[in-house]
């Protein structure tokens, strides 16, 4: 299948192509889980939709252009009763503050310039990757994401190494950017790697906002990190492995059987 914009993230897509967001979705280190990113690749599970979803989209509709018809063609983003009826929902109200913000920092403008949604797929570590560009300018040599983060410098507690992190290694942005850069390198048949950039805005307010960029030491440390568990993986999704149930996130809890029973001393806590 060829990808574009109406089926980037299709079931059949999602078949088809792997995502860096699909492959932490695997990873207990990312809050990934086997059985629930094979349940939500086969169609069994559907994440719980959730508005942090939609402020993200709300955000990225503004960059790519597209905010008055994203308005038009979700009503939800509208209080339908009460006083406030007809009007964008208070959040909402709040992602306008937070374009606001962006719109009126000429750098941000600057990391954010070039062309939008930019859809490519190539192969890597054995299997064919999809990963969309929310700003790319391979004039410049750089490439840009945006994100809608809840704050800037929070510490997130890693249970699996026992460590606080930046926000960055907590979502496996590092992974992110190095995969975009490395699949952009081998579609375009470059040496060399641009840079990838974030623009990264809160929802505090008044809204913090930030550009942070990648170097090739990054870059390699990332794909790095994919190297070492990209084979799991492909052997979970590919059917030759067996998903391993984590028992703890949204779809290991709706479907849990109690196997056996445990020693109290055996409850763990985080
Ligand atoms: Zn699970």
């Amino acid at each position: 299948m060829k990808l574009n914009k109406d089926n980037y993230f299709s079931q059949e897509a999602n078949l088809q192509y792997i995502s860096v967001s699909q492959f932490k979705g695997f990873l207990s280190s990312y809050g990934g889980c086997e059985a629930g990113a094979m349940a939500k690749i086969n169609g069994e599970w559907e994440q719980a939709h959730i508005d942090a979803f939609d402020e993200g989209h709300y955000v990225h509709a503004w960059n790519e252009g597209t905010l008055d018809e994203f308005k038009e063609n979700n009503p939800q983003l509208y209080a339908s009763t009460g006083k406030t009826a007809g009007q964008l929902k208070v959040q909402f109200k709040h992602c306008d503050k937070m374009i606001e913000v962006l719109a009126s920092d000429p750098l941000v403008m600057k990391a954010l310039a070039g062309e939008k949604e930019v859809i490519m797929s190539a192969e890597l570590f054995g299997i064919e990757w999809k990963v969309m560009l929310d700003s790319y300018q391979p004039q410049t040599g750089i490439f840009a994401d945006l994100k809608t983060m809840k704050e800037m410098d929070g510490k997130f507690w890693n249970n699996e190494i026992g460590v606080y992190e930046n926000f960055i290694d907590h979502y496996g942005y590092n992974l992110q950017m190095a995969v975009y850069a490395e699949i952009e390198r081998i579609v375009h048949g470059r040496d060399e790697w641009l840079l990838p950039h974030m623009v990264i805005v809160t929802k505090q307010k008044p809204p913090d906002h930030d550009i942070i960029y990648f170097d090739y030491d990054a870059i390699e440390q990332g794909l790095h990190i994919v190297g070492k568990h990209i084979e799991r993986v492909k052997a979970v999704k590919s059917g030759a492995a067996e998903p391993v149930r984590c028992e703890k996130c949204d779809y290991c809890r709706s479907t849990k059987k109690i196997k056996t029973i445990k020693h109290f001393s055996e409850l763990k806590f985080y």
